[in-house]
């Protein structure tokens, strides 16, 4: 017996073998029709779809035929993939050096007649062959030939769909998981961007609306009071003597005024962002639909309900009202209601002032 020399380009038959990852799949019926075929075309006992792999062959499909492989050293198929263009026709094992002494031969299995056409992949590359076998020595038949070559070929084809659809499913998982992580990553950036906005409109400390949000309300407000005629007022809050809550109390102290100052104020007003931290220890109150008198009435609750906060501490307010003037813009609301509270701290502090 000779045993199968390996192919030259043996490291790259083998590559582009296991890139088909057909190796040790299970039995499909469309192999199984090919040699079912072949068997009766060649008019045969026995017809293997086989795979030559680093030390086995192994039979993808296979009619009269036990096992799924055999050591390759003993395998026909070893040496019919060195001639890759050619199908390999051994007429009679016995008077064949390279096989008569072959178990396959001599064995149980009682081959006498090979013929294996090769089946190439789409590199060119012999991956096994599609071989038919008999008990008795015998001759093929150029039409029986022709065929067991077409067969072959089939069989190829069928290998590379199963290679091709392999892919496409690994491309297709590839593609959802990317399509995984951009989903993941635009709804985290949503997230960010919903927290930048939510930073840039909110004061850290009391967690109110700044003043850069108050003023797009105000406006908002404003334009919708002079539409509809409607009054419109603001109220601007301002700690008295501040500094001095600080300078005995120490910053932290003067801190937690500010806070607690700030909850008040935001149970003034159901609407969030009618009232802001307008800067230091200022703050600024939206009144839509109230006029002057109205808006000075709560104030004054507000002023009373600051000096009973429970602080521990003397904490009392000076507040400037003023109410929208007909073609008024925010700023000149906010000037004139800023000039109220000026008044309001010249004339004692802890008190409301309200200008028309
Ligand atoms: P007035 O009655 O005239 O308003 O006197 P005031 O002391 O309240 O006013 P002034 O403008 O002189 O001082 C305001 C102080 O508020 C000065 C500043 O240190 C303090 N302040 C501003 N922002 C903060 C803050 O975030 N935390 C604390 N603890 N103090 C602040
Ligand atoms: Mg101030
Ligand atoms: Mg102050």
């Amino acid at each position: 017996m000779i045993r199968p020399p390996l192919p030259a380009d043996e490291a790259a038959r083998q590559s582009t073998l296991d890139a088909y990852r057909i190796l040790d799949t299970p039995r499909e019926a469309a192999y199984d029709d090919l040699v079912t075929i072949a068997a009766a075309i060649c008019d045969v006992p026995m017809a293997v779809i086989t795979l030559v792999d680093r030390d086995r062959q192994w039979f993808k499909s296979t009619h009269g035929v036990d096992g799924s492989e055999t050591p390759r050293e003993i395998a026909f198929c070893a040496h019919a993939i060195l001639e890759p263009d050619e199908t390999m026709i051994v007429r009679d094992t016995r008077e064949d050096v390279r096989f008569s002494d072959n178990p396959l031969v001599t064995g149980a299995a009682n081959v006498r007649f090979y013929a294996g056409a090769p089946m190439r992949a789409a590199d060119g590359q012999p991956m096994g062959t599609f071989c038919v076998l008999d008990h008795k020595p015998r001759e093929l038949g150029p039409v029986q030939r022709t065929a067991l070559e077409a067969l072959s070929r089939q069989a190829s084809r069928l290998m590379e769909l199963h290679r091709i659809s392999h892919e496409l499913r690994l491309q297709l998982d590839e593609r959802g998981w990317y399509e995984q992580q951009l989903l993941h990553y635009q709804q985290e950036l949503e997230n960010q961007n919903a927290d930048l906005e939510e930073q840039s409109s909110t004061d850290p400390l009391t967690g109110l609306a700044n003043r850069r949000a108050f003023s797009r309300t105000l406006d908002q407000a404003i334009t919708q009071a002079h539409a509809l005629g409607t009054p419109l007022s603001v109220a601007i809050v301002d700690i008295d003597h501040f500094k001095s809550i600080n300078d005995l109390h120490g910053h932290a102290e003067g801190d937690r005024v500010l806070q607690t100052l700030g909850a008040m104020l935001l149970s003034t007003e159901a609407a969030r962002g009618r009232v802001a931290r307008f800067g230091g220890e200022e703050f600024v109150r939206l009144l839509p639909d109230r006029a002057l008198a109205d808006a000075a009435r709560e104030s004054e609750y507000l002023r009373e309900a600051v000096a009973a906060m429970p602080t521990g501490l003397p904490v009392t307010i000076s507040i400037g009202v003023a109410a929208l003037q007909p073609g008024e813009d925010a700023s000149a609301l906010l000037a004139r209601a800023d000039q109220a509270l000026y008044k309001a701290k010249h004339e004692g502090r802890d008190r409301v002032c309200a200008l028309a």
